[in-house]
């Protein structure tokens, strides 16, 4: 069977760019090993797929090069994308800081694609296992189905995370397998366990969650951090995890809208002990515990200046070093991936390989929680749609 475009992966880049490319008159075959299509928009934003968010913009992706993505998103705007959402009556509210939901189910993001694709006359075949690529004058697909042969061949297989969701690692096997490369991938967006020794003390901590500021190699989020049985989660944790690298450090500033030294000194003479007058700020299981990790509590009367000191910097810089991430079973995005040297971020093409397109988050450009990733999706698939 032959097709103007093939795309592999009938996911959130993958019907994006088909849809685009069937408007503009090309025969598109979408081919994807899962049953269900679009499996990672279904279980987006928990249910509701935070579709996109009012503030998309480069600075919210990261990547080698953090210029890549401009052109792309400038093309295709939030707007753009509630355009399509409201012609299809889909209802939807902003959450918080931008974040763009449907107010009754993912499935309406999904059914929506497939609905464009059909009106491009995008075909989608769901249950095709692909064995093998060629490129000779065409591009020839072999799947567990049959041959399938194109001139322009999109590689929109996502991220590495949720296996059960059909992640696999095709698209960093097939750009290898055309001289381009890859920087090295990691989960993101995924919570980060302590270690060892850290853990048993924290264990009792599970389900806490504080209000903070998180930083990482020079990035900070403000949120919620949770405690986990193994570490740390919470959208705070979550952004800054992209940021970490083993080895690497996390500062949290426990108090990030109090002037803990102002209340040191306004109750120096105090008989208060450090770890009562923490538990007006923390839960007291926390104060407790953080009190026994790294001071010893006593009257706030008994301690120097320098202690004080010291202790006011804890708390507004709490440094820890994670053993590691969860992993890609519970990440939320893959970081890295085809270096985007390698592609024209006008069309999302490889400059070695004329007719080969990667999108989506099957490439170097992460974006940070809130909807950057699936707008990625939309905007990368949506970029190469026009030339692909
Ligand atoms: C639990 C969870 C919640 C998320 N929530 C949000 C959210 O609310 N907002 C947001 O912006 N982002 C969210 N994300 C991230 C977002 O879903 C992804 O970044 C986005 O779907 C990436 O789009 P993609 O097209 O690159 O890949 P995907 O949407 O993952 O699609 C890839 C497709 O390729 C197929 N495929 C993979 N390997 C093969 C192969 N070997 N052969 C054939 N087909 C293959 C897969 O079956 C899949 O259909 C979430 C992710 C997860 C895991």
């Amino acid at each position: 069977m032959k097709a103007d475009v093939i795309i592999i992966g009938a996911g959130a880049s993958g019907l994006m760019c088909a849809a685009a490319c069937g408007r503009l008159g090309r025969s598109v075959l979408v081919l994807d090993h899962s049953e269900q299509v679009g499996a990672k928009i279904l279980v987006s934003g928990g249910g509701r797929c935070n579709f996109t968010n009012h503030h998309v913009a480069a600075e919210h992706y990261l990547s080698n090069n953090p210029q890549f993505c401009r052109s792309a998103l400038a093309r295709f705007t939030p707007r753009d994308f509630l355009s399509l959402v409201e012609q299809h009556n889909i209802l939807y509210y902003e959450k918080e800081a931008g974040q763009l939901f449907c107010q009754a189910s993912s499935r309406a993001i999904l059914t929506m694609l497939l609905k464009e694709c059909d009106k491009a006359g995008a075909q989608i075949l769901p249950r095709h296992k692909v064995i093998q690529i060629e490129k000779t004058d065409l591009f020839s697909v072999t799947t567990d189905h049959g041959t399938f042969t194109s001139q322009s061949l999109v590689i929109a297989t996502g991220g590495l995370s949720y296996v059960n969701l059909g992640a696999t690692d095709l698209g960093h096997r097939i750009a290898k397998q055309f001289g381009l490369k890859i920087v090295p991938p990691k989960p993101g967006l995924v919570p980060l366990t302590l270690q060892a020794d850290y853990q048993r003390s924290v264990r009792d901590l599970a389900g806490i969650s504080l209000d903070t500021v998180v930083s990482c190699s020079n990035r900070s989020y403000r949120g919620n951090i949770l405690f986990t049985h193994r570490g740390l989660s919470g959208p705070a944790i979550l952004q800054a995890s992209s940021h970490w690298t083993p080895g690497g450090r996390i500062v949290i500033d426990l108090l990030p809208d109090v002037d803990i030294h102002a209340v040191f000194q306004e109750k120096r003479s105090s008989k208060m002990e450090m770890q009562n007058l923490l538990a007006a700020y923390f839960p007291k299981r926390f104060a407790q515990v953080w009190c026994e990790l790294h001071i010893i509590s006593k009257p706030l009367n008994q301690y120097s200046d320098k202690d004080l000191r010291m202790i006011v910097g804890m708390l507004h810089a709490w440094e820890l070093a994670p053993g590691g991430t969860e992993g890609y079973r519970i990440a939320e995005v893959t970081v890295g991936g085809v270096d985007t040297a390698e592609l024209s971020s006008k069309t999302m093409e490889a400059k070695k390989v004329p007719g080969l397109f990667f999108i989506g988050e099957v490439m170097d450009v992460t974006g940070e929680l809130g909807g950057y990733n699936l707008h990625w999706a939309w905007a990368s698939g949506h970029a190469c749609g026009e030339f692909a």
